[in-house]
């Protein structure tokens, strides 16, 4: 093991140097380079954990294991840690032209540095690490203090609880952030989550902490917990459909426990018939980890966010008490949990409403080089009567370029391609496309095409680029899958994803066009990006859900892939998504963070604006000693003293 303290250096440029037990440091990092250039490690030696910690210092601790014959050196293991606490420290040296040093050191197994290395003073190295309060970090996975082990191994759980496989949850879709727990849980009932939610009550000077975690598809750590426990939900189970309702109420609905993914919501209830309204485009996430967010797709303009489709839940609530509530039974927690970031409780159970589930789907795209055009058709389309509306309307930006993933040749279905000769020329250096789809059934099939044309007759669409396909209803909600297997297949799935999703105001969606998609999206931008508007009258103003204050406004999505082998720097990548938000601000462009992460409290603020003072004081109600999802990075625990944070 070998440990070392990294204080950003002015170039994002990193070079690995080999120490003497065989084991490789990373060098001259910057803020955001601290991860990525341990996942661009990773990526060849395939393991890595970096902890971004310790909240406002944003210490981020490193941990990569095992090296492979990629670059040519023996298995080590590393640990390593960065304070990008001192960034402002390095904003003076670059304006002063001062190169800040990198500063590696080691701890007495470090020894001499070969290569490139500097050989560096390892005693300061341990003051420093001590300094940033991160106890045994680099040394040990496991910070819990004697008290708090012995209180968690002795909890009488249905499930089971582990000290040592803990790395699974300290990852996530994102791969930018890794913060590994003291301890995993895989409940097997209600009662394990409250003994658990009490048993880290019972801490009252380490500072633990507790994360539900859904399937780990966050992007920013959100369902991480560094040194604190982490509750795998998935371990606890529970689909029943309820096909007609309940007494007194014939609306039918599915329950569904908080660990379940939707994919397996749908298979059952499509059993009887019947299918949730609302959905994600991507179904294998967790019906707690979405409700904590809104849960956004191509039906939200008709029936809300999955979080407006929801009847009723069971919530352990950060006092260690399970909970019932409604929009009528405990109503301030039941919004509250909506959209409310896993701040207040964990949602054990949602009672999800349900409708016919349809046989098949018309799936359409139509293209446009005009954005004018095609936002103005995308509001006539959202704009019409539920009964005569599409069961699904989104929106996407492609290259103008025939890149298969990006590009036009993206849009046709099966695989085709376009023919470049039927591009125009005019607009810009990207087009658009909106993507439609009609249910059906077999008894339909007749009047559907009459319907479908009638449908898109208003519309501006280039009248050679529209694609057209019909599947099975179940196959078009789960359409991500496939590109999940075929990515994964060519190992460029588990890839580093710095995405970056915004609600942008209609009023604002033409500037947005003009300064971000057409200026700042370059020929190489990899994965998709969305845009389709919502209606802010389908999200109920009482979830603690941001949404910008106009009746309509955007999702725009830029889902960012990292490509291994291929492509920009991660760190780049995070650095243009931090300049569109800047460019946003500047240009007072009103824009909101869905899945929104931020590094400090005025920032949290800003974000919830005038619903700060609500979302604070139920975090005071629910939650009132801060243990819950510390991966948000909205409240630290509070430990001895009250909160001064949020005052
Ligand atoms: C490929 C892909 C496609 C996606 N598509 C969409 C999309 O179309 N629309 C959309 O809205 N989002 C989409 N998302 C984002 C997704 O909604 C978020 O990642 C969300 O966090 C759900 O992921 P998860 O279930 O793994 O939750 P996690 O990442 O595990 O958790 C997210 C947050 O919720 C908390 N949490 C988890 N479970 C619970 C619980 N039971 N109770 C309380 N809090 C809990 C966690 O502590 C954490 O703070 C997509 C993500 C991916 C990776």
């Amino acid at each position: 093991m070998v440990t070392m303290v990294l204080l950003p250096e002015k170039k994002a440029t990193h070079k690995l140097v080999r120490v003497e037990d065989g084991g490789l440091l990373l060098t001259a990092l910057e803020p955001y380079c601290t991860a990525t250039s341990l996942i661009e490690f990773a990526r060849k030696d395939g393991s890595v954990h970096v902890h971004p910690q310790v909240r406002k210092r944003k210490i981020f601790v490193g941990q990569a294991q095992e090296h492979s014959s990629a670059i040519g050196i023996p298995s080590c293991t590393m640990s390593c840690v960065l304070d990008p606490g001192s960034w402002t420290k390095l904003a003076w040296s670059v304006v002063t032209g001062t190169l800040l040093v990198c500063l590696l050191l080691a701890t007495s197994r470090m020894g001499s540095l070969y290569g490139d290395g500097e050989e560096v003073d390892a005693h300061v190295s341990y003051q420093a690490t001590e300094d940033l309060g991160l106890c045994q970090m680099p040394q040990s996975p496991s910070c819990l203090s004697h008290d708090n082990r012995a209180r968690l191994s002795s909890l009488p759980l249905d499930g089971s609880l582990t000290f040592s496989n803990t790395s699974s949850a300290a990852s996530d879709f994102g791969l930018i952030r890794f913060s590994e727990p003291s301890a995993v849980v895989h409940p097997k009932s209600v009662s394990d989550i409250e003994a658990v939610v009490h048993a880290v009550l019972r801490d009252t000077r380490s500072g633990l902490t507790l994360a539900a975690k859904g399937r780990g598809h966050s992007v920013h750590g959100q369902a991480q917990a560094l040194n604190g426990v982490v509750i795998e939900m998935s371990s606890l189970k529970g689909i029943k459909v309820a096909p007609h309702g309940e007494p007194g109420c014939s609306q039918p609905f599915v329950d569904a426990a908080g660990g379940e993914l939707w994919i397996d919501v749908l298979k059952e209830t499509l059993k009887e018939g019947l299918a949730p309204r609302s959905w994600t485009d991507y179904l294998y996430l967790s019906i707690g980890g979405t409700l904590s967010n809104a849960g956004i797709g191509g039906q939200t303009f008709l029936f809300g966010p999955e979080i407006s489709n929801v009847l009723q839940l069971d919530v352990v609530t950060g006092t260690g008490h399970s909970v019932k509530c409604s929009p009528l039974n405990n109503p301030d927690l039941f919004h509250g949990v909506l959209g409310g970031l896993g701040q207040f409780g964990i949602i054990t159970n949602a009672r999800i409403v349900l409708e016919p589930a349809h046989e098949k789907v018309r799936w359409i795209r139509a293209m446009y080089t005009d954005f004018a055009t095609f936002t103005r058709d995308q509001e006539l389309l959202v704009s019409e009567p539920p009964e005569s509306a599409f069961d699904y309307i989104e929106g996407f930006v492609v290259l103008k370029n025939e890149d298969p993933n990006n590009g036009w040749n993206s849009v046709p279905f099966d695989g085709k391609k376009i023919n470049p000769s039927m591009i125009p020329e005019e607009g810009g250096s990207v087009l658009y496309y909106i993507e439609v789809v009609k249910k059906f059934s077999s008894n339909d099939v007749v009047s559907l095409g009459e319907t479908v044309e009638r449908m898109l007759a208003p519309l501006s669409f280039i009248p050679t680029l529209v694609f057209t396909t019909d599947v099975p209803y179940e196959k078009f909600l789960n359409r991500l899958h496939d590109v999940e297997v075929s990515l994964t297949s060519q190992g460029l799935w588990d890839v580093p994803h710095p995405w970056l999703n915004l609600f942008v105001p209609r009023s604002s969606i033409a500037s947005f066009d003009a300064l971000i998609f057409k200026h700042m999206i370059k020929d190489d931008f990899t994965g998709p990006i969305l845009i389709y508007p919502l209606k802010r009258e389908r999200w109920d103003s009482r979830s603690s859900a941001v949404i910008p204050d106009e009746s309509i406004f955007y999702l725009v999505a830029f889902l960012r892939i990292s490509f291994p082998a291929s492509g920009p720097l991660l760190s780049s990548l995070i650095a243009e998504n931090d300049k569109i938000m800047e460019v946003c601000h500047n240009a007072k462009l009103g824009c909101k963070m869905y899945l929104p992460e931020y590094e400090d409290l005025d920032s949290w603020k800003l974000h919830f604006g005038e619903r700060w003072e609500a979302f604070a004081r139920r975090k005071h109600k629910y939650d009132p000693d801060f243990i819950l999802a510390p991966g948000q990075n909205i409240f630290p625990r509070i430990q001895t003293s009250p909160a001064t944070a949020i005052a």
